[in-house]
């Protein structure tokens, strides 16, 4: 006998039928609220930069999504499997199984993060001269192309660099651009085309299974390695499934093996995609190449068995792979994401759409105009936006560009945004509220926050280390600003609620 579920077939009434996180708590973390005159002091203490505040400080972490995650009982489990024997653990065999079963590659070569496997990569593959294009750059992959002595070519759709398109997959490559470059320097100086699925700086952008595929046969063409950034593909694959006409009833581990079989290989960090707090590799189609990438990884990782890894962390990363390609969890995973994105949409604050798989970004240049790019407004709110709740967010905007290396001037990036990052199974639907309606409180006092300048500015990288100190502001350019609002505190204090 079948039994039928209660429909609303029966009743021919549509009802919203609420998801839930595919998972009960078994471990807390306690977290603690900090009152607003304990943030006010935090964030000056820190120099007006999230990264510089004590996470015991912080309320709700949305800093990053990277190494962030929660392990289930089941990676739990696996940690005490740990073989720690230096050579052939049997964890590695494990790891190994995994990336084969649901990444496709034959050969694998564990590192300590991502950019571990990025750095093997770029030195067995680039020439100093080589040209590398990419669907925008992302800083560590970049950093090791460029330290192999290749130069980085952005070859994304415009509609990446454009906060108001709403193209759902800004993360495709534009093949014109990649075959002008190819045109302009030769196919034989072009290593390889980087590919990244999703496009971390454009917002967590899919790149489509179609693009992948006319990637795929153009480099063939030309004999051009394809090299995907699979730090995120599992949620790329979910996009796909979910906007890619045909895709619908493809599972997101089917998916994730089509986006594979279009690259020669792969690296990875899997802190993101992969549920572990530490772990990466690098894997290869080609047998003669793993053997150059497993001759380095004892000079900078560890032997090729264990890649600066303990065994327990290669277990927690294999099993954690599995678990992420189910469907539950990466409903769950993009759903608390997008449900974040659709409350602060509801309250008029402007976000960078179409949502992205790993984080919401806040458009800081359109919610503050009063306060101009050289008094960075990203930052400000991102400290704003901390006293004001203790939620943590990251500045990306004009701090994060750096300098232009030539005239030493503020490079101006298209984007001037706030990133709120949500780390995987950490936090509930009850904290996207909060978050939400923290973000909204700023919003609706966004006037009084004041602009920023450096006290202390790093030469690279700046935006981990920077200080600052906030900008007087004459009174009378804040009067015009605040129309007739008599209900001025002290004027153009950062945050709220601090008198
Ligand atoms: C985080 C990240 C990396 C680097 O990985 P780490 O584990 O931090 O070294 C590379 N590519 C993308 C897209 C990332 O988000």
């Amino acid at each position: 006998m079948t039994i039928r579920a209660a429909t609303n077939e029966d009743t021919r009434v549509t009802r919203h039928r609420s998801w839930a996180e595919p998972w009960k708590i078994k471990v807390v973390e306690p977290i603690r609220m900090t009152t607003a005159s304990d943030r006010k002091r935090h964030i000056e203490e820190a120099g007006y930069n999230t990264f510089l505040l004590h996470s015991e400080h912080v309320y709700i972490d949305l800093l990053t999504d990277s190494g962030t995650s929660a392990m289930s009982d089941r990676q739990w489990a696996g940690m005490m499997l740990g073989d720690e024997a230096y050579a052939g653990s049997r964890n590695y065999y494990a790891l190994e199984d995994a990336v084969r079963t649901y990444y496709g590659f034959p050969e694998l070569i564990p590192t300590h993060q991502g950019r571990g496997a990025e750095h093997l990569l770029s030195t067995i593959l680039i020439k100093p001269g080589d040209h590398v294009p990419g669907n925008m750059y992302f800083t560590t992959t970049r950093a090791h192309q460029e330290l192999a002595g290749a130069t980085f070519h952005d070859v994304i759709i415009d509609e990446a660099h454009d906060p108001t398109s709403e193209h759902p997959f800004k993360g495709d490559v534009d093949l014109g651009k990649l075959s002008t470059l190819v045109k302009r320097y030769g196919a034989s100086r072009i290593p390889y085309v980087s590919v990244a699925a999703t496009v971390n700086l454009a917002g967590g952008q899919p790149i489509r299974l179609a693009n992948l595929r006319q990637v795929a046969d153009f480099c063939r063409m030309h004999g051009i390695k394809v090299i995907l950034d699979a730090t995120r593909a599992v949620e790329n694959a979910w996009f796909i499934q979910q906007r890619e006409p045909g895709m619908r009833h493809v599972t997101v581990a089917e998916i994730l093996k089509m986006m594979c079989e279009c690259a020669d290989g792969a690296t990875m960090s899997g802190k993101k995609d992969s549920l572990v707090n530490i772990g990466g590799w690098l894997a290869l189609r080609d047998r003669g190449l793993a053997e150059q990438a497993r001759g380095l990884v004892v000079v900078y990782e560890g032997l090729h068995t264990y890649g600066g890894l303990a065994g327990r962390d290669m277990e927690a990363m294999a099993i954690g792979i599995a678990e992420s390609v189910e469907e539950d969890y990466i409903r769950s995973r993009i759903g608390q994401v997008h449900y974040l994105g659709q409350q602060l949409i509801g309250l008029g604050v402007p976000v960078v759409k179409p949502l992205g798989g790993h984080a919401v970004f806040l458009d800081a240049a359109a919610m503050l105009p009063h306060i101009p790019r050289s008094e960075f407004p990203a930052q400000a709110l991102a400290s704003a936006l901390y006293v004001e709740s203790g939620v943590r967010a990251m500045e990306r905007g004009t701090v994060s560009a750096g300098r232009d290396p030539e005239t030493g001037e503020n490079r101006t990036p298209s984007l001037e945004l706030v990133r709120l990052t949500i780390p995987r199974r950490v936090y509930t639907q009850a904290h996207m509220d909060v978050v939400a309606e923290s973000v909204a409180e700023v919003f609706d006092r966004r006037r009084y926050v004041r602009g920023l300048r450096f006290t202390y500015e790093p030469k690279l990288l700046r935006f981990f280390q920077a200080r600052f100190e906030l900008v007087a502001r004459p009174a009378a350019s804040v009067v015009t600003e605040m129309g007739s609002d008599s209900n001025s505190r002290e004027i153009g204090e950062i945050g709220v609620r601090l008198q």
